[in-house]
């Protein structure tokens, strides 16, 4: 009997469109929190390149080009007249003394060296004679122009150890050439890598990574911790890939991103690396709590979803009882209509079970009501007592005055009967054509009798339009005893047949007091 419409359900539509207005979030959310990131790291990138840009121009290149000013000072400077054979050769002391008044000048230079062509060369600061300062030729040094070397730029060497301080050095040189272009000699600056590198340590790394300057090879030159100097820091093929002036290129082997910014001379990239893993977990904290926030409500989402399925469900329970019961005040506060519409449709219920169980002529309740009545008494039980009503001589009534004047007997009959029994709440039925039936139920089975014959009184005292016309009835009446309703009507048959026998206008059996 399950009897049950696609149409009319309306949990499965709700749960689509919950399900899609879920879904369209999810999608939204993971498309916003994925954007978000490529915005984040592209901050981070940024960021980073900045830093190396700064860590270049403002700290690395400042540095370099101080020294590289002072060198080609130095270098016209030695190159006018005899000056540079003078202070190496004819008066070395005095030399010493302007040389060391330079060194003073600069303070990441640890000194200085000035050499002829000849490879006689001063220090500053002087070093003492030994077997090591005897060995020393300037000629086999890096710094020392050779006629070939010559040209007007200066030039870095590449990082080595200083002969006599063993300390990681790199040389800025320049050769000394006369105003006539007459090769001299050559002027060296030794740059105290340590010295420098501790001033890269002042510098604060935006995010977690590690700075330093490498040369072409990738072998570091400068870096925070000395510790560091000359070593592989970059491979190869990632100096490779860096081609362009200052940029950043991804390690894909080692997922490390390399932020650096190139200089010519000398050949130096300063460069800043940071772990791909750290940036991601950067940009992912920084995601979180979004990704957080679009959890939470899409658990609203589903939470109010189940909600209205759930508060739907009661509404619409609540309208069916309604619709049931007619009872407005256990539907939900809906529109008016819907109540005035529930109201309407039990009223318009409450007419048709009306007409269902009236009869039209006489306003008693019908056969059929009487059938569902009793039926009701006899299954709960509940003592009652039957009575059957029947209008003496009828067709006579009938022909003697016609149809019509016997419709309005019959109508008049059953009003008084209606009134005296109504006001008891005792039941009048009109059975069949002439004929009536009585259920006194409860209490009033006991004066079923006496409202009878209150009845039968009124009607053969009554006047009527048509003269002589006198109107009675004759009734049998039954008290249930539990029979059949059959044999039950049999019996109150019975009791109305003797009544008739007897010479009608009667009620029987006549109850003994
Ligand atoms: P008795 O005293 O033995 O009951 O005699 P009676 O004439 O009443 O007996 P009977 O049952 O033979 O007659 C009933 C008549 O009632 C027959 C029928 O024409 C008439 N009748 C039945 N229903 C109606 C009705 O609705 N209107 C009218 N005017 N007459 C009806
Ligand atoms: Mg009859
Ligand atoms: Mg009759």
């Amino acid at each position: 009997m399950a009897r049950h419409n696609r149409k009319l359900s309306f949990t499965t539509p709700m749960l689509v469109s919950f399900g899609g207005i879920l879904l369209s979030f999810i999608l939204i959310a993971i498309f916003i929190t994925f954007t978000q990131r490529k915005d984040f790291l592209e901050d981070y990138h940024n960021i980073n390149r900045n830093f190396t840009h700064n860590l270049a121009v403002n700290y690395t290149e400042t540095l370099l080009r101080e020294n590289d000013y002072i060198l080609a000072r130095a270098a016209t400077f030695f190159s006018r007249e005899d000056k540079l054979n003078e202070t190496v050769n004819i008066n070395p002391e005095e030399g010493l003394r302007l040389l060391m008044q330079l060194q003073t000048l600069m303070p990441t230079v640890s000194s200085i060296s000035l050499a002829d062509t000849e490879g006689n060369y001063l220090r500053a600061p002087e070093v003492l004679t030994d077997e090591n300062s005897k060995a020393f030729d300037a000629k086999t040094r890096p710094w020392f122009v050779h006629q070939a070397k010559a040209s007007t730029f200066s030039h870095y060497t590449n990082p080595h150890m200083d002969y006599f301080t063993h300390y990681p050095t790199v040389a800025i040189y320049k050769p000394v050439i006369s105003p006539e272009g007459k090769l001299k000699g050559s002027v060296a600056f030794h740059l105290d890598l340590t010295s420098m590198s501790y001033t890269l340590r002042q510098m604060v790394a935006p995010v977690q990574g590690e700075f330093f300057v490498a040369d072409r090879d990738g072998k570091v030159v400068l870096h925070p911790d000395t510790g560091a100097l000359f070593k592989q820091y970059v491979s190869e093929k990632m100096m490779d890939k860096m081609t362009s002036g200052e940029g950043y290129v991804l390690d894909s082997e080692s997922n490390v991103w390399y932020y650096y910014y190139s200089f010519t001379n000398p050949d130096w990239f300063v460069v800043y690396r940071v772990s791909d893993t750290m940036l991601m977990d950067l940009t992912r904290h920084e995601t979180n709590i979004v990704s957080w926030g679009f959890a939470l409500a899409a658990m609203m989402v589903v939470l109010f979803g189940l909600y209205l399925r759930h508060t739907s469900r009661t509404v619409l329970m609540n309208i069916i009882n309604a619709i049931k019961t007619g009872d407005v005040n256990r539907a939900p506060r809906l529109e008016a209509m819907l109540s005035k519409a529930i109201e309407l449709n039990k009223e318009r219920e409450m007419a048709y079970v009306r007409q269902a169980t009236i009869d039209a002529l006489t306003g008693c309740k019908n056969r059929r009501a009487f059938d569902s009545d009793i039926a009701v008494l006899m299954n709960d039980h509940q003592p009652f007592t039957l009575a059957l009503v029947d209008i003496d001589n009828f067709k006579s009534i009938n022909d003697t005055w016609g149809h019509l004047s016997g419709d309005i007997v019959l109508r008049n009959v059953a009003r008084e009967g209606i009134q005296v029994m109504q006001p008891r709440s005792v039941s009048l039925y009109r059975y069949g054509g002439e004929e009536f039936a009585v259920l006194f139920a409860g209490d009033h089975a006991k004066e079923a009798f006496t409202l009878l014959e209150q009845w039968r009184t009124i009607v053969e005292q009554r006047t009527w339009r048509e003269e002589n016309l006198v109107v009675t009835f004759s009734a049998g009446m039954k008290e249930w005893n539990m029979e059949s309703l059959e044999q039950l009507i049999i019996s109150a048959d019975e009791a109305l047949y003797r009544a008739k026998q007897q010479g009608k206008n009667r009620i029987l059996p006549i109850p003994h007091l």
